[in-house]
């Protein structure tokens, strides 16, 4: 063999993911159904293609090469704003829409945010420029004043006149895409590990937990062992979107998979990982991002912890609470240690990662950075350079002057480790007798409560013959053309439902909808 050729690179580029963010209106769902719908059409595929979270389309560039994309394929995906807290990145380029008729608004500007603190490439694709009141360079200009520099005004931020629509200029922002894709230079390696994001996760009655995964590296096997957080699993299935069973998959595809344990959370990161053992104690190791954290950030990654503490929790399936301890006398420390150590409940449990006495300093902050863990202060000063620096840093504070109070705060801080209990309340039924507008990303019906009542804001299941189709969220509900907040038995109302996913479904005459409210509760520790 020539001694030339020996040596190739194992990196190849990776299609980019990609998610549609923008304003309620502006077009996101128009504009991602439209280049579905094309890259279908230009396959002249058969064939269903499902709803998983994502799709994935060639696209041809102008020198006739071709290229794929991967589309987040609902709005302003969830994954996306919980990606940030979770220490994942699931998008590589944002394209923020702006309806040219419209221009900037409050949930632009909003998007932007998220876009800017993901760290993905920043597209713009100004909308609805078929309409006759388009006005596309004063949205530029807006832009511009809201710090949004476009190319050929002051600065580099990429961007296409497009109407999703009519279809018109969405191959040329595809191939916008692809250039920005190869300027950030995404590489992969198929020969790795596979891992990548939790697109969406639900329980099948019939096949149990069905996930979405989306390939960001690596090469993902049937029979391999996955971690999404606390959730594992060995991989019995693979799916691709267009429903065929495919053996493996790689970058930057979506694949929905069956074989994890219990359904991971969205956004969350996962790994394929070695064998059953390291799934475990990964899985083990994991500290979840938390809502009640004091500083409003996340506190934890779903990176593992450190080799140590993942094997000492190898075969346990336990969430574990890390504790950096700091005491205010060696005696208490050593009660203190025990104390904590002692909490090891059924369903959760606590280790302290390291313990020490006097003020909590900038290296207690880092070292439970490091180790995923919570500063727990017992009758010790905590500065105000380090509060700030564990704020900075995500790192939770707790100070405690009693025993009690010790205990308290961490067996809260366990219970909000353990996926909260939800409770269905159920509110009322209602009979659909019209329906007025029906889009998959929003539909207007209107009926008549025929048990309980109907609230604005509640959960609904949309059934037919008894089973349910999908469900939604009742975000506008009027009685006699007025805006009301619920409506009792016997009364007609109108509503406006929008689906939990896009739906292919529509609401008929003669549907029954179950409306209902969730209670979420921390879970007892035994
Ligand atoms: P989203 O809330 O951002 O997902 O917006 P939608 O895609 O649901 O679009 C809101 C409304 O604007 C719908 O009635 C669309 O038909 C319409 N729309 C979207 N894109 C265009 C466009 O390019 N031109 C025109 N004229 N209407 C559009």
């Amino acid at each position: 063999m020539s001694p030339h050729n020996t040596t190739t690179s194992p990196w190849t580029a990776r299609p980019p993911v990609v998610a549609v963010l923008g304003h309620i209106d502006h077009g996101k769902t128009t504009l991602l159904d439209q280049i579905r719908k094309s890259a279908v059409a230009a396959k002249e595929a058969g064939g269903i293609t499902q709803h998983v979270g994502a799709y994935e389309i060639t696209h041809t560039l102008p020198d006739g090469t071709q290229k794929k994309i991967t589309f987040l394929d609902t709005p302003g995906h969830e994954a996306f704003s919980k990606m940030r807290a979770r220490g994942a990145q699931v998008a590589d380029i944002a394209v923020l829409v702006v309806a040219a008729d419209e221009g900037v608004k409050p949930q632009t500007l909003e998007a932007l945010e998220h876009i800017k603190a993901s760290g993905a490439t920043l597209l713009v694709a100004i909308n609805k420029i078929d309409k006759p009141e388009a006005k596309p360079e004063k949205i530029k200009q807006q832009l511009a004043e809201n710090g949004v520099l476009l190319e050929g005004w002051g600065g580099n931020v990429p961007h296409q006149e497009i109407s999703a629509k009519t279809g018109k200029g969405i191959p040329d922002l595809l191939t916008l895409i692809l250039l920005a894709a190869e300027v950030a230079e995404l590489k992969a390696d198929p020969a790795l590990e596979a891992q990548g994001a939790v697109i969406e996760a639900h329980k099948d009655a019939r096949v149990g937990n069905v996930t979405t995964l989306l390939v960001r590296d690596g090469t993902l096997r049937k029979g391999e062992y996955v971690v999404a957080g606390n959730a594992q699993g060995k991989i019995r299935n693979i799916t691709a979107p267009d429903g065929t069973d495919v053996a493996s998959a790689t970058f930057s595809s979506p694949v929905v998979v069956i074989g994890f344990d219990t359904i991971p959370a969205v956004g969350e990161t996962f790994r394929a990982v070695a064998d059953k053992k390291a799934a475990d104690a990964l899985a083990a190791a994991f500290l979840p991002v938390h809502p009640h954290t004091k500083f409003g950030v996340g506190v934890h990654t779903a990176v593992p912890a450190p080799a140590q503490a993942s094997a000492e929790n190898a075969g346990g399936e336990k969430p574990t609470l890390h504790v950096v301890l700091k005491a205010d006398a060696a005696g208490t420390k050593e009660a203190l240690e025990k104390m904590v150590s002692d909490m090891d409940f059924p369903r959760a449990c606590v280790r302290v990662v390291k313990s020490d006495v006097g003020e909590v300093n900038e290296n207690d902050v880092t070292f439970a950075e490091s180790t995923h863990a919570v500063v727990a202060a017992f009758k010790v000063k905590v500065s105000q350079a380090t509060a700030k620096l564990a704020q900075a840093h995500g790192v939770l504070v707790l100070r405690s002057e009693t025993v009690y109070e010790l205990a308290d705060e961490l067996k809260r801080k366990l219970q909000e480790l353990l996926p909260p209990e939800v409770q269905r309340q159920e509110l009322g039924k209602l009979t659909v007798l019209a329906t007025f507008k029906m889009e998959k990303a929003k539909m207007i019906v209107g009926g008549r409560v025929s048990d309980g009542k109907i609230k604005r804001g509640a959960k609904v299941d949309v059934k037919r013959k008894g089973t349910i189709l999908f469900s939604g969220k009742i975000i506008q509900l009027q009685h006699q053309k007025e805006d009301v907040a619920e409506v009792p038995q016997g009364r007609e109302c109108g509503m406006m439902i929008v689906p939990h996913i896009p739906q292919d479904k529509f609401i008929e005459v003669g549907d029954e909808l179950a409306a209902y409210e969730e209670e979420t509760a921390l879970r007892p520790l035994e």
